[in-house]
């Protein structure tokens, strides 16, 4: 029952393949599930956009 995707064997650069993300908000540190790879470690396709894919330096605004 594998679904025919991509290999995604790559870790995701943006967790670092932890598939959880810190964001510094309000000087609070908190870990959200990584929008890039929705937690899992692994980066998705390239089809996948987050909301501002770049560098992975900023924390993606809550717009869902
Ligand atoms: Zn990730």
């Amino acid at each position: 029952m594998a679904t025919d995707e991509t290999p995604t064997d790559i870790p995701c650069s943006a967790c670092r393949g932890t598939g959880t993300v810190s964001s510094n908000l309000g000087g609070e540190r908190s870990e959200l599930p990584c929008p890039w790879c929705e937690g899992r470690g692994l980066r998705l396709g390239p089809e996948h956009n987050a909301q501002a894919v770049g560098r992975g330096d900023q924390p993606p605004d809550q717009a869902a």
